[in-house]
């Protein structure tokens, strides 16, 4: 059974149909990397899965729950459930300015699952050891830099203990010299086996860490396969154009 089963995802911004039956699976363990042109729907179908959006038509299991089944999401308590499994991170790292780091990664864990402060100071320490940041565990996001913020916003996410992480374009907002930090966590945390689809436009990435490539246009999948294959002998033409733009 996959750990993530999409099923006719249908979802519209009045009368744009911005997904348009969309159906993929992801295995345990495997790394999607989402490609396509601006608009095309990459966030929407992201923010769905993480229930930030909800779709209008379609099935969505996580681990074969159900969190929206022929259009009908699932109670308000197993959609907690399913949420907790799934973390995110954003292109624009969304931490709050006014906490410290510490502060930022404890926050979901204190509202979400009551644990006081105290309780999180060891898993702080570790996560941001993973991330390379041991030292910045008082310090604001303002005095980060991006590619510093974004590996927080990654330990913040990991505070959750997810099963499944999403990235949308976590690297587009950074100057060039600070992608390959960010995307060192990445691949270290593919490594380890976390489940992951990321939206990028890092194609060696895609092609050295990725399992699996899914190329998305007009809100639909037009081409899923093995990246180093797809992304260098796509066989669709919306493909071949878009990479030939983007390489
Ligand atoms: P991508 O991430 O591939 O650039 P998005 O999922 O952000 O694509 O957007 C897909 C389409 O949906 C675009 O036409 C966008 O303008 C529209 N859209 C996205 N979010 C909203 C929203 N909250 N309200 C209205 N339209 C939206
Ligand atoms: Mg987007």
């Amino acid at each position: 059974m996959a750990l993530i089963d999409v099923v006719d995802m249908k979802k519209s911004f009045g009368n744009i149909e911005v997904l348009k039956q969309i159906t993929f699976q992801v295995e345990k363990n495997e790394v999607v990397a989402v490609i396509g042109p601006s608009g095309s729907g990459k966030s929407t179908m992201l923010r769905s899965l993480a229930h930030l959006e909800e779709i209008e038509g379609g099935t969505i299991r996580i681990d074969g729950e159900p969190l929206v089944h022929d259009g009908v999401y699932a109670s308000t308590a197993d959609i907690r459930k399913i949420g907790r499994r799934i973390g995110m991170v954003f292109q624009h790292f969304n931490l709050f300015p006014h906490l410290t780091v510490k502060q930022n990664l404890a926050l979901a864990p204190k509202l979400v699952k009551g644990e006081p402060i105290e309780k999180l100071t060891g898993r702080i320490t570790e996560l941001l050891a993973k991330v390379g940041l041991a030292d910045k565990v008082d310090a604001y996001p303002a005095n980060l830099s991006g590619g510093q913020k974004q590996r927080v916003a990654i330990a913040r996410a990991l505070m959750m203990e997810p099963e499944i992480l999403l990235f949308d374009e976590p690297t587009s907002a950074l100057d060039p010299e600070l992608t390959g930090e960010v995307l060192e966590v990445m691949k270290k945390l593919a490594e380890e086996n976390m489940t992951m689809i990321v939206v990028t436009h890092e194609m060696s990435f895609a092609k050295d860490v990725a399992t699996k490539a899914l190329f998305m246009a007009d809100g639909q999948i037009i081409e899923e396969g093995v990246p180093a294959e797809m992304l260098t002998i796509p066989t669709h033409d919306r493909t071949k154009a878009f990479l030939a733009r983007t390489l």
